[in-house]
């Protein structure tokens, strides 16, 4: 059985290209990029291709790009060097939908003498910027808000809570994740301080991630050590990765635009088909706000669980929240900050596509996915007994 696969903001396939360009750095090009001798040095010049692509996709410049080896990392990075910058501030504003990255981050925080602040959403998913606003203080240190959020691919406006925050000299950061490489994102024009980025999201291999940090911010490392990174993050490169991360970043500089059009096309595809054949389905988030890739449909009285299994026979890999979050039944932290219903939020699935999906695949899935849902709504009490 094939496997369809519609579980791209967990992670993508690793780009044919930018396996290709990686697999040296593996065998014969082995050196280390801080070394003196030009065996070493080779591989210093493609990071330093690596990180100029990379800073290409954000416009950039390539010195504001800090390598790491994941998204988390540039997260607590980039709010740790924050609150070193600023020791006397012990304020954290986030919001209440953001990945555990962020979340669990800033939580822990929360024990260990920060207030903290987690913006609330509306029932679409979109910040309530008034009381985000009205939270800003002297005592504020940072800001962090992604830019799209994992579970519902819903957009926030950053580049004018960006601005908004700077003018109130706070530090702003945005854990970019699941946006850099799908809408475009341009550093040159922007108030964002720091930004993460992760390689796996973008069809980049696992175990790499960048922070862009804006010239002139105030940093800290968080690994302390030798002198990689120009002394922003301590620990030999992990090159094949970077190069890899680099590669992804040029392809999809060049392939976004045009590949967003098809990604938007199937996803709206399987949505249409979806919510055509099954009753009682809803999206969640705001559809006018959102990732190309993106959706997320409650299926009213079933469990999300017992769908993802039942569409795991059939070789079809979604998911039923975020993947840090998944192994919990209880419905998604970011559902229930948006008031969905616990009928539907139960029942809630996330489709992400990506550029390796065809039509074939959609069509599948909207003909295989009703009567499964049908045959766990039978077996289901609360179906019987909802309101009519
Ligand atoms: N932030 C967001 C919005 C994410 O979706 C993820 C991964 O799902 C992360 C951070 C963590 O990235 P990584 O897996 O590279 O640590």
């Amino acid at each position: 059985m094939d496997t369809i696969y519609l579980d791209n903001n967990a992670t993508t396939m690793t780009a044919p290209e930018v396996l290709q360009e990686m697999l040296p750095y593996f065998s014969e090009l082995y050196g280390n990029p801080s070394s003196m001798h030009s065996f070493g040095g080779q591989v210093a010049e493609k990071i330093r291709e690596a990180r100029a692509k990379v800073a290409k996709l954000i416009g950039a410049d390539p010195g504001e790009i800090l390598f790491t080896s994941c998204g988390t990392e540039s997260d607590s990075t980039a709010v740790m060097a924050a609150l070193n910058a600023y020791p006397e501030k012990k304020h954290i504003v986030t919001t209440k939908v953001e990945h555990p990255a962020i979340k669990s981050l800033v939580e822990h925080l929360g024990t260990k003498g920060y207030r903290t602040t987690f913006v609330p959403v509306d029932s679409k998913g979109d910040l309530d910027l008034e009381f985000l606003y009205g939270s800003l203080d002297d005592d504020t240190a940072i800001v962090s808000i992604m830019w799209a959020n994992n579970e519902t691919g819903t957009i926030f406006p950053i580049e004018e809570i960006a601005a908004q925050v700077k003018k109130r000299g706070i530090v702003f950061h945005t854990d970019a994740v699941q946006a850099v490489g799908k809408i475009p994102i341009d550093m040159a024009n922007s108030s964002v301080d720091m930004l993460s980025i992760s390689g796996h999201k973008l069809h980049g291999p696992k175990g790499v991630g960048a922070l862009y940090i804006r010239k002139g911010t105030k940093f800290s490392p968080l690994l302390v050590g030798g002198h990689q990174e120009k002394g922003r993050r301590a620990g030999t490169e992990n090159t094949a990765s970077i190069i890899g991360l680099g590669k992804a970043a040029e392809l999809a500089a060049k392939n976004m635009a045009k590949e967003n059009l098809q990604v938007a096309a199937l996803r709206d595809r399987l949505e249409k088909g979806l919510l055509e054949r099954i009753p009682n389905a809803r999206i969640n988030g705001n559809p006018d706000s959102r990732l190309p890739n993106t959706t997320n449909i409650s299926f009213e009285y079933v469990e999300g669980e017992a769908i993802l299994l039942m569409m795991n026979e059939l070789g079809i890999c979604a998911s039923s929240g975020s993947a840090c979050t998944s192994g919990s039944l209880e419905p998604s932290h970011v559902l229930r900050a948006m008031g969905v219903p616990f009928t539907c939020a139960h029942g809630s699935i996330r489709f992400s596509l990506s550029i390796y999906n065809t039509q074939e695949e959609i069509d599948f899935v909207v003909e295989k996915l009703p009567p499964v849902i049908q045959r766990l709504r039978d077996m289901s009490p609360f179906w019987a007994d909802r309101p009519q």
